[in-house]
């Protein structure tokens, strides 16, 4: 039984993220009560298997025993210590070293934050810190892509190219600018890589000349983006970006806040692509959800840069009382080493197949009309008619009753308002953790095809 007393207080005081308000108090809460490995349980006690790792952080999986207790002797240690006049914990130090370790060799500094939103704004006040010391105080204007998702603070909010996050906040800010999505499905008349990677070289050469070389500080990218609708840029789409970046003298951001930690394969997107930015950020997989922390890297051109700007009394003002949290930072390790250590992204490399598999097999649905996946980020595209590749009309709802029925059958995963189903399983799946998946994800489909309005549709 769900206990109405909690659904109450939740729709009385309870601001939920990105949520129709007026709609969640019209249908209330879905309690979770506790996890265990990639499944849930909610308060009535139904068990739900968990294919988004909670909002694609959860990649080691729920209870992991060995975290709590890192955690825990933590916290009766020191579960506090400022970075704030030259104080520093040993968690934090080690986190550091460890990120410069495992990420591309141009970064070598790291600030810690407290997720990925304020990791990507204190990457743009640390460019705009950067030019201002360099005495470039033009190059102030940022580009990123359209459905590319990057925070929703002030100033991320605006880098995010997602109409949502910008209506009625006064966003994107003048300063902000977006070029065209490599989106395969959607966009492009010719789908082969090379065409998709020339037209996105090309684009944000156009972009930064009409903006003007002087101008333009920095180019974010995800490496597949995310709550865009997971769209997969062909390999060798990033490292021709940054090529592009360098020619130009513009900063090449990569935010790794999803595809960081093993969930596209590798330990970083980046790694693989053979990139190196001068910036990156982080987020999610860092403590896999155990805990909120973020992170920026930096090469050490830009630190330097920073450094020497501020003249030799000054402190750079920028600080958050929670930045490098040891008891977040001895999360964070431990959830490395079980990456590592514990096996954990080798595993996620070697199911990948069958979540691939599973994916592609369900393009046999009659619903689905593309399925698209990098690692284990992954997604399926509903269309009224693969031939034509037709939306369904929004006012379906569709995304609602995919959601609906998927919980029914015992499946969470992420459908966006515009028929795209998101999928990011922890990276401790099994085999047959994907076989009841597919198995459930089908019932769903299968489902929500019955319904006489959709059936109508198609
Ligand atoms: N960047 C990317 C690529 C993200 O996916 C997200 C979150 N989904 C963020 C930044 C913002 O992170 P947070 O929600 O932790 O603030």
């Amino acid at each position: 039984m769900q206990d109405d007393s909690l659904v109450s207080l939740d729709k009385q005081h309870l601001i939920h993220p990105v949520t129709n308000y007026h709609a969640h108090e019209h249908r209330g809460a879905t309690i979770l009560k506790s996890g265990q490995g990639a499944y849930l349980t909610d308060s009535t006690g139904k068990e739900l298997l968990d294919a988004f790792s909670g909002l694609w952080c959860v990649n080691v999986g729920y209870g992991q025993e060995s975290i709590v207790q890192a955690a825990e002797a933590q916290m009766r240690t020191l579960p506090y210590a400022t970075g704030y006049f030259h104080f520093s914990s040993e968690p934090a130090i080690k986190l550091a070293a460890k990120l410069v370790e495992i990420t591309p060799t141009s970064l070598q500094h790291v600030y810690f934050t407290l997720g990925g939103s304020d990791a990507v704004d204190s990457t743009i006040r640390f460019i705009v810190n950067y030019f201002n010391s360099l005495g470039k105080p033009q190059k102030k204007h940022f580009i990123s892509i359209e459905r590319g998702y990057h925070g929703s603070s002030s100033q991320s909010a605006g880098l995010t190219a997602l109409p949502v996050f910008h209506r009625h906040f006064d966003l994107p800010l003048p300063n902000q600018h977006r070029i065209p999505c490599p989106y395969a499905y959607r966009n492009a008349q010719d789908t082969s890589p090379e065409a998709i990677i020339a037209e996105s070289v090309m684009a944000l050469k156009n972009k930064v000349e009409e903006l003007g070389v002087d101008h333009v500080a920095a180019f974010f990218c995800e490496p597949v983006i995310g709550s865009g609708g997971v769209i997969v840029p062909p390999k060798g789409w990033l490292k021709a970006m940054q090529d592009c970046c360098n020619a130009l003298g513009v900063l090449f951001v990569v935010d790794e806040v999803i595809t960081g930690f093993g969930r596209t394969g590798p330990m970083f997107a980046s790694l693989a692509e053979d990139v190196t930015p001068d910036l990156m950020t982080m987020a999610k997989g860092l403590t896999a959800g155990y805990a909120p922390m973020g992170a920026v890297m930096m090469s050490d051109a830009i630190y330097q840069g920073i450094a020497d700007g501020c003249g030799p009394d000054a402190p750079v003002g920028h600080g958050y009382t929670y930045s490098a949290h040891p008891v977040s930072a001895t999360i964070a390790l431990e959830v490395i080493r079980l990456y590592e250590e514990g096996g954990l992204l080798a595993n996620g490399q070697a199911v990948t197949c069958h979540f691939e598999a599973g994916l592609t097999a369900m393009l046999d649905h009659p619903l689905v009309g593309d399925a698209r996946s990098r690692g284990l980020l992954g997604a399926l595209e509903l269309v009224a008619n693969k031939n034509k590749k037709t939306p369904f009309d929004p006012a379906l709802k569709l995304s609602e009753r995919v959601s609906t029925a998927a919980y029914k059958h015992g499946l969470i995963f992420r459908a966006f308002a515009d028929n795209i189903l998101g999928f990011a399983p922890a990276l401790c799946y099994t085999k047959e953790d994907f076989n009841l998946l597919f198995e459930r994800l089908k019932r769903t489909l299968d489902d929500v095809l019955e319904q006489p309005e959709v059936l109508s549709y198609i």
